[in-house]
């Protein structure tokens, strides 16, 4: 693990104005963040200009989302290359919320995996079960499979964050303990060993996500596998900085 930059994102998902925004930026600019965490957070589309501009640039700015166009007639959509115009460096894609309430396809995921990369813009896809498919004992054949949908379209990983997040740990204050999330994360970083290369499984940064606080960080953050965390409600609270210290 020591040889991965611990990694935290921020998402903020649909939440915020500039005022509430304004008070994050601060909290994070003020300092306070151990410097050997890599952080990004991820404001909604329309604030991508505002956050960039007040936040330090030692911190970086991913999208919630993007097309896998650069420009065209799809309405309500954003690109690569937008994110990029307003100073952005970053995009999260395959969101289970971009799964689940909005339908989002293994392909479509693999689609937009290929064309943010190839248009400049570092991603952080997200993989993850529901419950019922872990009661069927279906964890690993959903984590592969959307593992290898976005593997397909990578070609240099170093531009790529992975993220682990079971639905069910999302937003619901049920956290994976240190022990299932490990588990999970050492099979996806034998697969990467065994689909991809030894040494992309080595380097690639593994986040857990799913009802990350201040109380549980410290643990997960042990766990040899686990990389850093993909943070939801507490990414919005004075709280996150102690989730960014976690191996502090
Ligand atoms: C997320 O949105 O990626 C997430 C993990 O949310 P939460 O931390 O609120 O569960």
């Amino acid at each position: 693990a020591d040889q991965r930059k611990f990694f935290v994102g921020g998402n903020w998902k649909m939440n915020g104005n500039k005022a509430s925004m304004d008070v994050i930026v601060s909290t994070l600019n003020e300092g306070g963040c151990n410097p050997n965490t890599e952080v990004v957070v991820s404001p909604p589309a329309p604030y991508l200009d505002y956050v960039r501009q007040k936040l330090d640039k030692r911190i970086g700015v991913a999208a919630q989302n993007c097309y896998k166009a650069e420009k065209g007639a799809f309405t309500g959509d954003i690109s690569p290359q937008m994110i990029k115009d307003v100073g952005c460096e970053w995009v999260i894609l395959g969101h289970s919320e971009r799964r689940h309430v909005f339908g989002e396809s293994n392909q479509l995921i693999g689609e937009k995996t290929a064309f943010a990369l190839q248009s400049g813009v570092k991603i952080i896809p997200c993989v993850g079960e529901k419950i019922e498919e872990r009661e069927a004992g279906k964890t690993e054949e959903v984590v592969f499979s959307q593992t290898k949908a976005i593997a397909d379209n990578v070609k240099d990983w170093t531009n790529v964050v992975l993220a682990y997040e079971p639905v069910w740990a999302i937003g619901t204050g049920k956290t994976a303990s240190p022990a299932q999330a490990q588990e999970i994360h050492a099979k996806l970083r034998k697969w990467l060993n065994d689909n991809v290369s030894p040494a992309v499984a080595k380097s690639v940064r593994i986040l857990y996500g799913g009802s990350v606080s201040a109380s549980n960080c410290r643990e997960l953050a042990q766990q040899p596998d686990i990389d850093g965390f993909l943070v939801g409600g507490a990414s919005l609270k004075p709280e996150f900085v102690q989730i960014i210290n976690a191996r502090s």
